[in-house]
């Protein structure tokens, strides 16, 4: 059972692939299943870009190559919404029942965006990711309208510093990412692991391996995997290294879902 649960098609904002190449690349790469997971950030800070989907449009393109491609691989309606404190409730609404997977993103933090640098104005490198966990935890407290939390590390992707260290060399951070984790655990709400994260150093998916050792440690059981391609090239990128790697932590299955409900897989 193959299957990639982070792909961006052109509803997003960032990404050129139609739906069609995507779900055409997926089966020519033998996938079984994909989900696809174009962004909606609401009130999101860069005016620069809007990764905002019309909701009805965009199902019905997922519906018409859920058809389409009826034989040859399930594609589930998924979305990548982009998660802060003060939107919470127009998330809710958003979601609704509609899809079948909720990816649960933090693109910015304290109502500034992480990418463009603007939230790190200020801070330390320390300060900024603590702050940034702090943001994460007061969401995931307060909301469970989601699947998986999306690549929870990514902070240290973005800000201009030297060294990306791992998130649970810092205590106070080590205490936060716990908190986190066994809040999702305690509301039967999973993570991703998001295979772009190798971008970063090369030795670690998003979240790090470290950080996926300790879910596992707490009990953590729902694990999707994504790439998180905006184009053809990345689909499944690192998924044998990673699905290596995840057994020998002691996770021996993978999560797919369809209505929200979660379903494992061997692996
Ligand atoms: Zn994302
Ligand atoms: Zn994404």
């Amino acid at each position: 059972m193959l299957f990639d649960y982070h792909l961006h098609s052109h509803f997003s904002a960032d990404s050129e692939m139609t739906m069609d190449e995507l779900c055409q690349a997926s089966i020519d790469l033998g996938l079984n299943e994909i989900a696809i997971t174009d962004h909606h950030d609401i009130d999101y800070q860069d005016d620069t870009i809007e990764f905002l989907i019309d909701k009805e449009k965009y199902l019905m393109e997922i519906e018409k190559f859920q058809q389409k491609y009826k034989d040859q691989i399930k594609i589930k309606k998924g979305v990548e919404i982009g998660l802060q404190p003060h939107i919470l409730q127009e998330c809710r609404e958003y979601i609704a029942d509609d899809f079948d997977f909720v990816i649960g993103s933090f693109h910015t933090a304290e109502q500034a965006d992480l990418y463009n640098g603007d939230f790190f104005e200020g801070y330390s490198q320390w300060e900024a990711y603590i702050q940034y966990l702090k943001s994460v935890l007061e969401v995931v407290q307060n909301y469970d309208d989601y699947s998986v939390i999306g690549h929870l590390d990514i902070i240290r992707r973005y800000g201009d510093f030297e060294t990306q260290p791992e998130l649970l060399e810092n205590k106070e951070a080590f205490d936060l990412i716990k908190q986190i984790l066994k809040v999702i655990i305690n509301r039967n709400r999973g993570l991703e692991v998001n295979t772009s994260g190798y971008r970063i150093d090369g030795k670690n998916p998003l979240p790090s391996f470290e950080i996926l050792k300790l879910y596992y440690q707490l009990g953590g059981e729902i694990l999707t995997i994504g790439s998180d391609s905006h184009n053809t090239e990345d689909i499944t990128q690192k998924f044998n290294y990673t699905i290596f790697r995840l057994k020998e932590i002691g996770f021996n299955k993978l999560t797919t879902f369809a209505n929200l409900e979660p379903k494992f897989h061997q692996i």
